[in-house]
């Protein structure tokens, strides 16, 4: 591993470099690199005459003022908390108590924290210098998981850990100073503020949306000439039924949870250039990615591993998936107690479980949500990509509910308009008896968090209610 005594602010970089280019596009409004950093440069001038605490908290739209403000906090070198911003006033508050924080910018107002409305940064002119350079090991940002399985944890981000990140990505997700990368993503979330880092590492420009209107973007796709974009499995389904087709894309890159067969197949008959990768908020994003070849050649996997991966203690193969690196996160600031079981010496625990084939990484799924029936591990997600395949099943979940003979057994909730118990239980004929689900619900709209993802968690706490 390289040593770093110090990270650069590459805004600096770019606003010297390609002034004129677009670093970032909202509709029709654009900030070039020259006028993102003397915009930044501004507010973080205003930032420091407010004599704020080292670590504040900001809710970012997807709109130019708050890619403003959060190069502004960099800039000034506080440690910027990310919070969602479909968040209630006492979620945001428990969140930001958690760590230590009173306050945040944001655009609602808050009576139990101290709000700064965004726009009263926007009235000065820059005057004074900027730190522009970091120590590889101080925090840039803080944001909380996705509470997929439960509780949110507090994740620090050092300068390192983004850098880091972006270097890897790069490497097998191809990108330059040419590139136009679609985000409609959220800035708060991992995925949405790799791209603003890997954005200033080469100085492309990203085009931002704060709604996920997929005519939109689609439209956008084909006008703007967008060569890059992030996007979750649910997202890139929006798309494709909004008549998602090539043009100038070169990679849609796609994270966050697994893709399924179904979605898969029809993006390869588009052509459309896929990389599915996997990684986790901890690993400040991705840290394996499968090439549009890769997924020909090893179908299903998330990429060829490197030195930095490996599979702990497999048992018939699979085991928990470990990482390490300079992209991995030193350890949680909350919950207490998370980090006791997330270092393995120098590798960070993902609870994902899966194994390794043809030096290729497969997941197979969390190790918080295995079923172990009668002895036998049952993988929620092979079950559940079986039950996609049928036609009008837009989502489901498998999830396992106590049984007094086998300990555990599998159970369905799936999401679709009409029954379709019949063609569930045809299906299931497919894999062995102890696999099959023993129940099966139907329910409107599955639990989901705020970006897109299927809790099993909270379809589990819902199903044991619904049955009791
Ligand atoms: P929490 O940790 O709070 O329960 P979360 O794990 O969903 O939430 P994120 O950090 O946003 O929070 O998501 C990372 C997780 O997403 C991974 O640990 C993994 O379970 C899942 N995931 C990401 N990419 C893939 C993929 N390609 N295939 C399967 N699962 C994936
Ligand atoms: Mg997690």
């Amino acid at each position: 591993l390289k040593e770093r005594r110090s990270v650069q602010h590459n805004l600096v970089k770019q606003a010297k470099e390609r002034p004129d280019h677009i670093a970032v596009k909202f509709n029709e409004s654009t900030l070039t690199f020259a006028e993102l950093y003397e915009q930044a440069s501004a507010v973080k001038d205003q930032l420091l005459e407010m004599e704020l605490p080292s670590r504040i908290a900001v809710q970012p739209t997807n709109q130019l003022n708050s890619v403003i403000i959060m190069h502004a906090i960099v800039l000034a070198h506080i440690e910027m908390v990310l919070v969602n911003t479909h968040l209630t006033e006492s979620e945001v508050k428990r969140q930001l108590d958690s760590i230590g924080v009173d306050v945040i910018i944001t655009d609602n107002s808050y009576t139990s924290l101290s709000c700064i409305m965004p726009e009263t940064l926007f009235k000065g002119m820059a005057e004074r210098s900027a730190v522009t350079t970091y120590n590889p090991e101080d925090i840039m940002s803080i944001m909380f998981t996705s509470g997929t399985t439960g509780v949110q944890k507090a994740v620090p981000h050092t300068f390192l850990n983004h850098v880091a990140s972006a270097e890897r990505c790069k490497i097998s997700f191809p990108f330059d100073r040419d590139s136009k990368w679609l985000l409609a993503l959220p800035l708060y979330h991992i995925s949405g503020l790799s791209v603003l880092v890997r954005s200033m590492m080469d100085g492309f420009t990203i085009v931002l949306f704060d709604k996920f209107d997929a005519e939109a973007i689609n439209q956008s796709i084909a006008e703007d000439a967008i060569t890059h974009i992030s996007l979750v499995p649910q997202t890139l389904e929006w798309l494709l039924d909004a008549g998602l087709e090539r043009h100038q894309l070169e990679g849609l890159l796609i994270g966050g949870a697994k893709l399924d067969d179904r979605t898969l197949e029809e993006c390869l008959r588009r052509d459309l250039p896929v990389y599915t990768s996997f990684g986790m908020t901890e690993t400040a994003s991705q840290f394996i990615t499968a090439s549009p070849a890769d997924m020909v050649n090893h179908p299903n996997s998330v990429g060829p591993v490197t030195d930095d991966i490996k599979v702990a203690a497999p048992l018939n193969g699979a085991g928990e998936i470990l990482v390490r690196g300079d992209n991995v996160m030193k350890g949680y600031l909350y919950p207490e107690g998370a980090n006791d079981t997330a270092f393995s010496g120098d590798y960070f625990m993902t609870g994902d479980v899966g194994h390794i084939k043809n030096g290729h990484l497969y997941v197979l799924d969390r190790r918080k949500d295995l079923i172990i029936s009668g002895g036998e591990n049952i993988y929620p997600s092979e079950i559940e990509q079986l039950i996609l395949s049928i036609p009008d099943i837009s989502a489901c979940s498998v999830v396992g509910i106590p049984d007094a003979k086998w300990g555990e057994v599998p159970a369905l909730v799936y999401e679709s308009e009409s029954d379709l118990d019949d063609k569930i239980t045809k299906t299931l004929e497919e894999i062995a008896k102890y696999k099959r689900p023993v129940l099966y619900k139907r329910i409107k709209h599955l639990h989901r968090t705020s970006n897109s993802k299927v809790s099993r968690h909270r379809v589990k706490e819902w199903l044991l209610d619904e049955i009791q």
